[in-house]
């Protein structure tokens, strides 16, 4: 139910013309000339008096007769004007529909008085507010029920809320809105008695909520002024000229005032209250504007704002969507009489300038529409030019009943005012406006909602008297009674409406019987069937009852579960941190452990080390001593041996002067060193190279081991060069002798000292480390050749030897390069040097120190490697022992 002015509310199709009724007021004094007749309800005469300009036009009297809805004339009642005219739109109201009534004419017409009345003889607007409050009593809401949103709408709040904002509007008056009068002065217009319209409309829902409220506003110059709103006051300069407001558009496209205040009110009396404060401060207003009140347009709205019951029928129903505000706009327009007759200047000229332009928009505007709808013409309606025409756009547009009372002063002197206000009038009648949609009001409750809940309140037949009345609601009544006050002896129109209007009635109670007979046999129906289903559900309902149940167990046992898992979550999650802690302990001590044996295994290495370095020095020592010892035997025993084997010589000689011939000369086959140039004083081994061929066959030889002689080797291989060779003889199959080497070979000192010969076999690793002997002059070879032998005084084989643990071990031999008698080389070894290098992956690390299988490997490897021609081998091989002054 969405009330209000909304633009779905019209319906394609169904307009109804503004309705314009004629009221002509009695002349102030009956011997004035009389210009206006009525002629009939519908007709009136305007004729024009001699001194008019029409007559002085047109150089003759013409009678005008303008016809319009109805035609009151001067002795129509205040009652009969309000019933045939404003009654059926505080209906429609009602029926929450909107309504918009203008009165229009010259000055002293009658607007005022037709739209206010006197306290005794009340206009439209009282009527209308008595109308109203005499249909909705016992089923108004409570004050604050309904709350203006502050933007043209309402909200609806519960009873204990409003109940509330009373209680504090009482304690604080004056809050928020502006407080309501309260003094009741029942029966009084002003300070006068008033006899209030004892009219009762029967199209009030009493399942639905009402409340009233009301605003009152003046457009003047084209400025909108709130006429109840507070005036600023001066002490000095007394009230200052009022705010003027703007016009805005709501959620609804509806225009409103902004920030206009709106009073709820709850009975005619409060309304008057603000209407006469209203009129007061318009009066006010007026002075500090410097205007007059008949320039300018007073607009009084009543807006109704009605909402369902809830379905027990106690209270509103809290749906804001639910709210249905339907709102009349009774408007008193300012005098329409044009500018040269105000004859007056300055300010008054502008004021009655703009009076006749708001009139004139307004004209303007009903005159297009009405050329719109003649010609199908899609003109735009120039609702802006003026205040009073853009604050009633809506009801042009279709959302409101427009309905005008033009007022006429039958006054002579007023005819050719007169004239263009009827011509005006009875134009506007042609302007068809939109019907708007009747609102439904079912929203799918009980009907009857507040009458069952009196019921259950007052249950004992005491409670029902003492209750309050609530009005009888005839459904069928329609609407209500046409005005039947016979206006005149010669009314032919008032009866024969009563009498349609009757029969239209009869007509439509018996349909409304008929459809009520449908209607309870419907209901009857479904009554039953609404128990059957009832039954129905009520044994599903069991089921499921016993379903739910059954859930509800089964969701206690899964909580249950849930919980004790949650516990054992909980006591692992303890038992993981525990364990987490115990690891972490266990890891450091680890940690500890290892550094330990780190610094546990460095220490015995340093000891280690420590005691090899002290049995190397001693051992070196022992050697040193050893070797003196032996050069000081072989000094005293080699005299010995040089003077046997001389005498030895000599005898052999002189055996030998006898066979000359027979007997080879002893210095082709023997070389007799000289003790000095002997490498006994150097311990070393002694080979000889001689030739490649050599090499290879002594190479190719199986080497025997020895581990026996340590020291000493030297001499023995002296010994052993001394041993006089084999004769040579034909049979390629003995070996040849060792040719011996020439121990007095000395290389001259001249030649730059000496000349090494660096054999690295190829395969060898570079080693960059600190064994890098230092030598000035050297040639280095991969491979041996007897020529490189002969220029080298010294010689030099590097041998490199990896273990099954990838322990590299390199060993660098050193010897002095001898010529041989036989025109070939021999290398006295002197000195070897070790470096073994331990891989970091070896797990066990091996001892710097020579061990005896290194010794055997190596020797034979480099036995086979050196492979240097090599005379008397099986010597060689005995000698081929590492040499004690063996260094890592
Ligand atoms: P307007 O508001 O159009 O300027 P008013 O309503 O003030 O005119 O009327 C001017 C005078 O005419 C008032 O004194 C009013 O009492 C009187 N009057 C107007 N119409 C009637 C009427 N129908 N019956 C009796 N007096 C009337
Ligand atoms: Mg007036």
């Amino acid at each position: 139910m969405k009330p209000q002015r909304g633009k779905n509310s019209k319906k394609k199709g169904e307009v109804d013309p503004v309705e314009v009724y004629c009221r002509v007021r009695p002349l102030d004094n009956p011997d004035d000339n009389c210009c206006v007749k009525p002629l009939s309800t519908t007709l009136v005469q305007l004729i024009p008096p001699e001194n008019s300009l029409a007559v002085a036009r047109n150089g003759q009297i013409k009678e005008y007769q303008f016809t319009f809805q109805y035609v009151f004339d001067e002795y129509t009642s205040q009652k009969a004007v309000f019933d045939y005219v404003a009654c059926p739109l505080v209906d429609d109201l009602l029926r929450g529909k909107n309504g918009l009534l203008f009165t229009y004419g010259i000055t002293s017409s009658g607007k005022t008085y037709t739209m206010t009345g006197s306290p005794k003889d009340q206009g439209v607007l009282p009527r209308c507010l008595d109308v109203l409050f005499n249909s909705i009593s016992g089923v108004q809401a409570k004050k604050y029920v309904f709350k203006s949103d502050k933007m043209n709408g309402f909200e609806v709040q519960s009873e204990a809320d409003a109940m509330m904002e009373r209680q504090k509007r009482d304690i604080m008056p004056g809050i928020t809105t502006p407080k309501t009068p309260t003094t009741h002065r029942r029966g009084n217009f002003g300070d006068q008695e008033r006899i209030s319209d004892p009219t009762i409309l029967s199209s009030v829902d009493d399942d639905n909520q009402y409340a009233v409220f009301v605003s009152y506003i003046e457009i003047y110059n084209n400025y909108v002024y709130d006429l109840l709103e507070e005036l600023p006051y001066d002490p000095i300069t007394g009230y200052k000229p009022p705010q003027t407001k703007i016009l805005r558009t709501d959620s609804s496209d509806c225009m409103y005032v902004m920030n206009c205040v709106e009073v709820e009110i709850t009975s005619p009396e409060e309304a008057f209250e603000v209407l006469f404060k209203g009129q007061k401060r318009r009066k006010v207003a007026h002075t500090a504007l410097n205007a007059e009140s008949s320039r300018s347009h007073s607009i009084f709205n009543i807006r109704l704002v009605q909402a369902p019951l809830d379905p027990r029928g106690e209270e509103v129903l809290q749906d804001p969507d639910k709210i249905c505000v339907s709102q009349l706009s009774l408007v008193d327009l300012a005098g329409s009489e044009r500018t040269h007759r105000t004859k007056n200047a300055g300010d008054r000229l502008k004021e009655a300038g703009n009076i006749n332009q708001s009139l004139m928009a307004l004209r303007n505007c009903i005159e297009i529409l009405r050329d719109n709808q003649k010609n199908s013409s899609n003109k735009m309606v120039p609702y802006r030019d003026s205040k009073l025409t853009h604050l009633f756009k809506n009801y042009f547009d279709g959302e409101g009943k427009v309905r005008m009372i033009v007022c006429v002063n039958p006054k002579g002197d007023e005819f050719d005012e007169t004239i263009h206000v009827m011509k005006f009038a009875e134009l506007s009648q042609e302007v068809l406006i939109a019907r708007q949609q009747q609102v439904r009001f079912d929203i799918g409750l009980t009907p009857g909602r507040r009458k069952m809940n009196y019921k259950e309140k007052f249950k004992s037949e005491d409670d029902l008297c003492t209750a309050p009345k609530v009005p009888a609601f005839d459904f069928s009544l329609g609407p209500g009674f046409p005005p039947f006050e016979l206006l005149r002896s010669s009314d032919d129109i008032v009866l024969p409406q009563l009498e349609k209007f009757l029969v239209e009635r009869q007509k439509r109670r018996e349909a409304l019987q008929l459809d009520l007979d449908r209607q309870n046999d419907e209901f009857r129906a479904q009554l039953v069937e609404f128990e059957r289903n009832y039954e129905q559900a009520i044994i599903q309902n069991d089921e499921l009852q016993q379903r739910v149940e059954k859930s509800e167990s089964y969701v206690q046992k899964l909580e249950s579960r849930i919980r004790s898992l949650e516990r054992r979550m909980e006591e692992n999650s303890r038992n993981y941190k525990e364990s987490e802690k115990q690891k972490r302990e266990l890891e450091a001590m680890i940690q500890d452990k290892e550094v330990k044996i780190r610094q546990e295994k460095s220490e015995k290495e340093r000891l280690r080390n420590d005691f090899k370095t002290r049995l190397d020095m001693n051992n070196q020592h022992w050697e040193r001593n050893l070797e003196k010892e032996r050069q000081k035997i072989e000094q005293d025993y080699g005299g010995q041996i040089w003077e046997k084997q001389h005498k030895l010589n000599m005898l052999r000689n002189i055996v030998n002067e006898g066979d000359s011939d027979a007997m080879p000369a002893p210095q082709e086959t023997f070389r007799t060193p000289a003790p000095k140039t002997r490498t006994h004083t150097t311990p070393g081994k002694l080979l000889s190279a001689r030739s490649e061929n050599d090499m290879r066959k002594i190479g190719n030889t199986p080497t025997p081991r020895s581990r026996t002689a340590t020291t000493g080797t030297s001499l023995s291989a002296a010994r052993a060069n001394l041993k006089p060779t084999p004769r040579s003889t034909s049979n390629s199959n003995t070996p040849k002798p060792t040719p011996a080497y020439n121990p007095r070979h000395r290389r001259s000192r001249s030649s730059n000292a000496e000349i090494w010969l660096d054999h690295r076999p190829q395969g060898n690793v570079e080693l960059d480390t600190v064994l890098q002997p230092k030598i000035k002059k050297k040639k280095s070879v991969s491979k041996l050749e007897v020529k490189d032998t002969k220029e080298a005084s010294k010689y030099m084989l590097t041998h490199q030897d990896m273990d099954s643990e990838d322990n590299l071990t390199t060993k660098i031999y050193k010897g002095e390069c001898l010529p041989t008698a036989g025109g070939g080389t021999a290398v006295v070894f002197n000195d070897v040097e070790t470096l073994t290098q331990t891989s970091p992956g070896s797990r066990k690390r091996r001892s710097s120190c020579p061990q005896p299988q290194d010794f055997e490997g190596d020797w034979t490897d480099v036995e086979d490697r050196c492979n240097v021609g090599i005379e008397g081998h099986g010597n060689a091989r005995k000698r081929s022992k590492p040499l004690p002054g063996t260094r890592v």
